[in-house]
């Protein structure tokens, strides 16, 4: 599916507003799904015992919008997020999250795809484990590592995107810009001078530019994690409960599939995602259920 401009953009939602209408998941029996007409009175969508969702009036359907996700605003949600696979850590950092249930995003460069003979296989695989599971848009080509040109050409940056959305066969309009921590959800912006200008354009594009509160470094010499996994837990939550995230009480951490290509490397990994599992406040999440996403992303 492309989403070329505007008006494509546009038809293609209505499109999946309808189909979410029919396979909207109820959380409690009762999903309200407000109309995309501004002003008009939210309708209300009985669920029946299926899960099933099924309008209570027979007015023609119109385009709706999609199921909020509801967060509880007693716990602290927590986005682990993988950048740069398919590559070598990608299966293994999977196995993890899959072993411990804890749900992942993982930011896909297109090219890394098309450079392994398993490249689809793994993406499939990721895709399918869905909602645990969530793929995202990290480029086509990452920059090719040039940065500063890469975002001094926003038309060109663009369409590489588009590209890579296309090649990825996502469905949802979530992004990470390669090598910079911007965001763009439905109300807010936060981007630096040099990456303003394509992040804008994503932003109109109905994407949602996704950054990130803490980074696990790694050595870019042989991709090691290099803080421990007792030190990021406690990174973690220092951040949380001092408020130093882009949203209160929503961390999203990245990390690099690369980082765990090896067993005591992914020790760690399973390592810290124990810690944090130890806090009854934390919530795993997918990066679809970040609060103040524009809702383009939701399908
Ligand atoms: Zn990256």
């Amino acid at each position: 599916m492309q989403y070329n401009c505007s008006v494509i953009y546009h038809e293609s939602i209505q499109i999946v507003k309808m189909k979410h209408l029919i396979g909207v998941r109820a959380l409690s029996g009762l999903v309200f799904i407000s109309s995309c007409q501004s002003g008009e009175a939210a309708r209300e969508i009985q669920s029946d015992s299926d899960g099933q969702a099924k309008a209570s009036n027979t007015a023609p359907a119109v385009p709706v919008a999609e199921q909020a996700f509801i967060h509880d605003t007693s716990r602290q949600y927590i986005y682990i997020s993988f950048d740069d696979g398919p590559q070598r850590g990608t299966m293994e950092s999977y196995a993890i999250c899959k072993e411990l249930k804890v749900k992942a995003t993982y930011f896909l460069v297109a090219a890394h795809i098309k450079g392994r003979n398993d490249g689809r296989k793994i993406v499939n695989t990721l895709q399918t484990d869905n909602p645990a599971f969530v793929t995202a848009n990290h480029s086509y080509y990452h920059a090719k590592g040039r940065y500063d040109s890469f975002y001094r050409h926003p038309n060109s940056a663009f369409q590489d995107f588009q590209r890579a959305q296309d090649t990825i066969r996502l469905n949802k309009k979530l992004l990470r810009l390669p090598g910079n921590n911007a965001w763009a959800l439905k109300d807010t912006m936060r981007a630096s001078r040099l990456v303003k200008p394509v992040t804008r354009k994503l932003d109109s594009a109905g994407y949602n530019v996704l950054g990130w509160d803490s980074e696990w470094h790694f050595n870019p010499k042989d991709a090691r994690p290099v803080q421990s996994a007792e030190k990021m837990a406690r990174h973690i939550k220092s951040l949380l409960d001092s408020n130093q995230t882009f949203t209160r009480n929503h961390l999203v951490l990245l990390t690099h599939d690369r980082m765990f290509q090896r067993p005591s490397d992914q020790d760690s990994l399973r390592k810290m995602l124990q810690l944090l599992k130890q806090n009854p406040r934390y919530v795993f999440e997918t990066l679809d259920h970040y609060p103040g996403l524009k809702r383009s992303t939701i399908r």
